[in-house]
């Protein structure tokens, strides 16, 4: 059995502000497209607009409508997320 990797992440919409933490999860040894990305937990105001094994790609939708991917272009190190 993989070990799954996880780890929460901060949701900020850049339309109205809205944000929350999402609980989520990876395989620990993915490789490529193939990490078996899920949301576990989607914080208030958000729903899921388009699931992806790639959280880059894994699209997210606020309550105002702004859709926007899960992962931003800021990349951190597995486990090495901030947290505030
Ligand atoms: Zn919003």
């Amino acid at each position: 059995m993989a070990s799954r990797d996880r780890y929460s992440r901060k949701l900020e919409c850049a339309k109205c502000g809205a944000a929350g933490f999402a609980e989520a999860s990876e395989n620990d040894k993915g490789k490529g497209s193939n990490r078996g990305f899920t949301i576990d937990v989607m914080p208030k105001g958000f729903s899921t607009e388009r699931t992806s094994p790639d959280p880059a790609k894994h699209m997210v939708r606020c309550r105002c409508g702004n859709v926007f991917a899960f992962k931003q272009k800021t990349v951190y190190a597995p486990g090495s997320e901030p947290r505030d």
